[in-house]
């Protein structure tokens, strides 16, 4: 249907699908479920770490840098079981659902039992991520990340022991292992499994040939941290002679079935390496602003041929009207100028093009055989009232608050009576986790 906001459409669903959508019914027929508002098609994470949630607020406190941070970060991590990584995700999906959000990138390393040991069943982390998602209702890419090395040249330690399969042989099989359950057991459409190359940091270059074929071989997303942090350039250059883009690229590991994350410290030749290579570009600038990463170049990757698509990646913020919006202003910020990005090219980041990179094409649109997601906004709330109710409305105005009505694969997962009962989950399960870390 039309990009433009329209009044008087009608939709019918079945199985999960637009059946039809009919424009300028000023009649609809008398059992017709009326959405009031502006309705607009669901929103893809393209980047999560759902135990992340539970650091909100808390890492927020003192002075500090994304190392830091990452300490923290990783006291929470060792503490985890596959029942409050379960917990903890299914608190956070909800909170995802009533946001908009109809499908989840889970960026997942937490594999291993605390001192690294595979648990009797070696996925049971990936499973429990799987089963909190198809609980709630959202769609999942389960990207299993490949991490082998603390930094390059360095092994593993401490909690990282939990992430390491020890080689990317090892790495293969548990997620062939992964794959095949997936198949077997929850027979889905909603469920997708993917792979991740962790970092340049993580993955030793020698191996990451074998994980994008492992993707390309099974036609998988294949996600990855990308310059997110100046050091990381540094260590690959001074260990590769290449920056970590370069390096990528010359492993074999871009292409138009990668995603590449952050992407904030890039030189024009990565750009155009990037964009060449027909990459995705995942920006997560409400974590990028909280860790104090840098703006990342959304508009020249764009150019040079990468797709936009968004990411709440650590959760200091679940709202990706926040991060469409802010993909303009840091642009702004960073070039006083304004009008980089129109509303409806974020919006069409945040929705179709962000769940083509997740393995979901058919989703994000509002349109005849594609999946039945329908995400509502109050376009009369204080935020939203007298905003003219199209995709400025979205992108420019409202915020996640603004979400009265989600509908997923033709299934209501969330309305705003919802939000006290996920706020009550939410402060259990992190009050539980973090007891335990
Ligand atoms: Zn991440």
């Amino acid at each position: 249907m039309s990009d433009e906001a329209v009044d008087h459409v009608l939709v019918s669903v079945e199985d999960g699908r637009f059946t039809a959508v009919e424009m300028g019914v000023s009649e609809p027929p008398s059992d017709a479920f009326r959405l009031a508002g502006l309705t607009i098609p669901g929103l893809a994470n393209c980047h999560s770490h759902a135990f992340h949630r539970a650091l909100r607020g808390r890492t927020q406190q003192g002075p500090g840098s994304f190392w830091t941070w990452r300490e923290q970060m990783y006291a929470l991590a060792g503490g985890l079981t596959p029942d409050s990584y379960y917990d903890l995700a299914r608190a956070t999906y909800r909170e995802m659902a009533a946001t908009g959000i109809t499908s989840v990138a889970e960026f997942h390393y937490l594999h291993h039992g605390p001192d690294g040991t595979a648990y009797d069943e070696p996925n049971v982390m990936g499973l429990a991520m799987i089963e909190a998602a198809r609980e709630v209702g959202v769609r999942i890419a389960l990207l299993d990340t490949c991490y082998l090395a603390s930094g390059i040249g360095s092994p593993p330690v401490g909690v990282q022991l939990r992430y390491s399969d020890g080689d990317v042989e090892a790495w293969r099989r548990r997620v062939d292992d992964l794959a095949a359950t997936v198949a077997r057991v929850h027979r889905s459409h909603d469920v997708v499994v993917g792979g991740a190359v962790h970092s340049v940091r993580a993955v030793p270059r020698d191996q990451m040939p074998h994980v994008a074929r492992w993707a390309s071989e099974r036609e998988a997303p294949l996600h990855l941290h990308l310059s997110e942090q100046v050091a990381e350039n540094d260590a690959c250059l001074t260990a590769y002679g290449l920056t970590p883009t370069q390096l990528l690229d010359d492993a074999g590991v871009l292409g138009p079935g990668t995603s590449a994350v952050h992407a904030t410290h890039v030189t024009d030749e990565d750009i155009a390496l990037l964009g060449r290579s027909g990459t995705f570009a995942v920006l997560c600038p409400t974590t990028e602003r909280d860790l104090g990463d840098g703006i990342g170049p959304s508009r020249k990757l764009f150019r040079a041929g990468s797709l936009l698509t968004l990411g709440s990646d650590s959760h200091a913020v679940v709202d990706l009207f926040e991060e469409m919006r802010a993909v303009e202003m840091d642009q702004r910020l960073a070039t006083h100028e304004r009008g980089h990005w129109s509303a409806a090219e974020l919006l069409g980041a945040a929705t179709f093009d962000g769940h083509r990179s997740l393995g979901f094409p058919d989703a994000g649109r509002i349109t005849v055989g594609a999946r039945a997601d329908l995400v509502t906004l109050d376009a009369s709330s204080p935020r939203t009232a007298g905003t003219g109710c199209g995709a400025e409305t979205a992108v420019f105005a409202a915020t996640a608050a603004d979400v009265a009505w989600v509908m997923a694969d033709g299934k209501v997962v969330a309305t705003r009576d919802d939000r006290r009962d996920i706020g009550a989950a939410l402060d259990a399960v992190i009050d539980r986790c973090l007891a335990e870390s």
